[in-house]
């Protein structure tokens, strides 16, 4: 079977979703095809956190400017939608126990500021400080807060361990139900004429240079002159039927969803990062038992920064997610995604250094569901969007942990791309051309933030 469209999009993960959003219903672009092989969304893009954040380290503030474009128009859809998918804007509080780390979290805030993430507020100090309210986004402070006095942090955060000598809360920021902002801009493509086949993209004809036809796996055969490379952790392998080798690769991300019955955790809490590497705390006997076998020493080695957890939204509902990623390592994407049964203990006993009511979950786990999938990223943790070198060929991918926040932005610059239409002042630095550029290079060497978490 033979057809025509427009354009095809390939993968109908939140990147595709949004990039055919942004081209149907704002853009009026007709004859859209969207290819996926499995259900919508169910790869990487329903096993987020659902965390939104514009507060993002330099060099440049292209970060910053991209995700406040994305939260703009996340709020947009929001409020379109009467907040179908809980928009809320509890913030990021990151924490320390560690005094000589004051500094670099003053410096933090003090860089969010200068790229426009909004001013850094230090209490006590001149300004009041706005304590967080759980629901909706509007009419809430931007920047971030300070806090270097112990009895203020308890004061605001009492949920927080005693021995955390600062705190930073970042305030653009807060979660989503990110599925649900998926398939609202889903049905809004639909409505807008986007057809939506289940297959896969096999083949791409690329003759004489530029996008000509996508093979799929039913034997269809779709002749189009444009194409979007959105196959999240398998960006690459479409990368290669189009000829293009990209630049990316894959860690795998776990979390797990418990079910807090003894109500140790708190409802309302913003999302809560902590910065300090640290040893977990184990019994004498565990550490011993960990000791004897080599697939377990990893566990009494110091561990690094960055578990994180937060109140599964509303009031009245008990689920607490956790998530943690100890190695950073390349691997190749396969599903299901490997489960380390160790996981959740560990990660539960690491989030207990600064959320202490979680020890009591220690050696007697609540019941809990553990999923995850892969940050497909670039080197210096910055997407790819924009034409690909063959004629007619887009990519909208390497959205690492971000995806779901930097989906509306990355989507509204792939259909300025494809459209023709003024490219934000951010556009340049998300391009695979960026890396033709020796003084780019020369950066990436020294390049040493990636605003990870
Ligand atoms: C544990 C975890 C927590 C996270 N937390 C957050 C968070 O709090 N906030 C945030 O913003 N982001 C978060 N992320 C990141 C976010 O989930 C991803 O960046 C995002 O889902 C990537 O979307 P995608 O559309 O690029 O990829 P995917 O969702 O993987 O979609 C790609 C789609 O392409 C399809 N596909 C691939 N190849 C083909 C082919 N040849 N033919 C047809 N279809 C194909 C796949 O089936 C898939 O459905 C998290 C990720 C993980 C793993």
């Amino acid at each position: 079977m033979r057809e025509r469209a427009q354009l095809v999009i390939c993968g109908a993960g939140i990147a595709g979703i949004s990039a055919a959003y942004h081209l149907a219903a704002r853009h009026r672009v007709q004859n859209i095809v969207l290819v996926e092989e499995r259900a919508p969304l169910t790869l990487t893009s329903d096993k987020s956190t659902e965390c939104y954040r514009n507060w993002w380290p330099g060099p440049g503030d292209a970060m910053v400017k991209f995700m406040n474009r994305s939260i703009d128009i996340l709020e947009e859809l929001a409020r379109e939608s009467a907040n179908v998918f809980h928009m809320s804007r509890r913030g990021y509080v990151y924490a320390t126990a560690d005094p000589e780390r004051i500094d670099a979290l003053r410096r933090a805030g003090q860089e969010a500021a200068e790229l426009g993430a909004g001013a850094l507020r230090v209490h006590p100090g001149p300004d009041a400080y706005e304590p967080l309210t759980p629901e909706g986004f509007e009419n809430k402070p931007v920047g971030s807060d300070l806090f270097t006095d112990p009895a203020l942090i308890q004061k605001y955060f009492p949920y927080l361990d005693e021995k955390i000598v600062a705190v930073i809360h970042a305030r653009r920021c807060g979660y989503f139900s990110a599925q649900t902002y998926g398939m609202y801009m889903l049905e809004r493509a639909r409505e807008c004429g986007v057809r939506l086949v289940n297959a896969r993209v096999e083949k791409i004809d690329t003759r004489g240079g530029r996008v000509r036809a996508a093979h799929l796996n039913n034997g269809a055969v779709i002749e189009t002159e444009m194409l979007v490379n959105a196959g999240g952790p398998f960006v690459g392998e479409i990368g290669q039927m189009l000829g293009v080798a990209l630049p990316v690769y894959s860690e795998l991300h776990t979390k797990i969803i418990l079910r807090d019955d003894l109500g140790v955790t708190p409802r309302d809490t913003p999302l809560l990062v902590w910065l300090d590497p640290q040893y977990i705390a184990w019994s004498e006997e565990e550490r011993e038992l960990f000791a004897e076998e080599p697939e377990t020493r990893w566990l009494l080695e110091r561990l690094p920064s960055g578990v994180h957890g937060r109140s599964e939204g509303r009031a009245g509902n008990p689920y607490f997610l956790l998530q943690w990623t100890v190695r950073h390592d390349p691997v190749s994407p396969t599903y299901p995604i490997p489960l380390d049964a160790q996981f959740p203990e560990v990660t539960l006993r690491a989030l207990s250094t600064m959320l202490p009511g979680l020890k009591k979950y220690f050696g007697r786990l609540p019941a809990l569901v553990m999923d995850g999938g892969y940050y497909t990223k670039t080197q210096e943790n910055r997407p790819l969007i924009g034409p690909l070198p063959v004629e007619g060929a887009y990519i909208i991918g390497a959205l690492s942990g971000y995806g779901m926040m930097g989906s509306s932005a990355a989507g509204d610059l792939l259909a300025a791309h494809v459209t023709g239409k003024k490219l934000p002042e951010y556009a340049s630095a998300f391009l695979l051309s960026r890396y033709a550029d020796p003084a780019y290079r020369e950066l990436l060497k020294t390049w040493d933030q990636s605003g990870q978490i």
